[in-house]
């Protein structure tokens, strides 16, 4: 299955794909573009890049994903089948949904980039685009969302760098696994704040993923013993936490 794209039990219109390696950023991504030739190298990138991605080629399954899923930001085609993307875009911000969206708009279209960004798009690309900006664009916009101004994630003694998936610790450089690396990426991202174990198991796998999250507790274990036994602590009965101000 790894590296390969699934086509969804429930519809035809709807694939994930994963690979395991590169699933190390602890960021989880919708991508509603209804371009399959398009759908498919923004998650080969973003995939890539380290996301767990989630892929909807029309606006229903788009609209849906949205609101039911835990995404850290979506990809976010105005022009969609069945559901037009700003009609999704004000359902979610109208349920209250305020993960960061960044709209592809099409070339020249200034009034879609004015509706986008009335409509509660937090940044816009035009079509065609290169893909280093819109990977740009959405570091700077999960970035923003978790409240970081520097894109380096620092707790105590360990850096954590997301541009190019390095942690260190003591400014020597700590070798983990992309699952590791995803649950502490999150951890770090929220830091200062009790993350449950549902919550970090839902951020981590993209949404095919048969989760287990009894491997959350692995994944924790062998960060202690990689970065310290005290460096993530358990809030017994609620959740793990990174301290912020350590
Ligand atoms: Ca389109």
């Amino acid at each position: 299955m790894n590296g390969l794209f699934r086509l969804g039990s429930e519809s035809e219109t709807y694939f994930t794909r994963r690979r395991g390696e590169a699933e190390k950023n602890g960021v989880r991504i919708l991508i509603a573009e209804d371009e399959p030739h398009l759908s498919r190298q923004l998650a080969s990138a973003l995939t890539d890049a380290g996301y767990a991605v989630d892929c909807a080629l029309d606006g229903e399954r788009a609209d849906f994903l949205g609101a039911t899923e835990s995404y850290d930001a979506v990809v976010l085609d105005l022009g969609l089948p069945k559901m037009d993307g700003l009609t999704i875009l004000r359902r979610w911000r109208d349920a209250g949904l305020s993960m960061p969206v960044l709209v592809l708009t099409a070339r020249d279209s200034w009034h879609e980039k004015v509706r986008g960004i009335d409509g509660g798009a937090d940044d816009y690309v035009a079509k065609p685009f290169q893909m280093e900006e819109v990977l740009a664009r959405l570091r700077a916009l999960i970035r923003r969302a978790s409240g970081q101004v520097s894109p380096e994630l620092r707790a105590g003694a360990v850096v954590l760098d997301p541009r190019n998936a390095r942690v260190t610790r003591d400014g020597v450089v700590v070798k983990l696994t992309s699952h590791e690396f995803r649950v502490l990426s999150y951890l770090m991202h929220h830091r200062g704040r009790v993350v449950p174990q549902s919550e970090l198991t839902e951020h981590i796998y993209a949404q095919d993923f048969d989760r287990d999250s009894n491997t959350v507790e692995v994944f924790i274990a062998r960060l202690r013993r990689k970065l310290g036994a005290s460096f993530i602590e358990t809030v017994r009965g609620l959740g793990y936490r990174i301290e912020a101000d350590r």
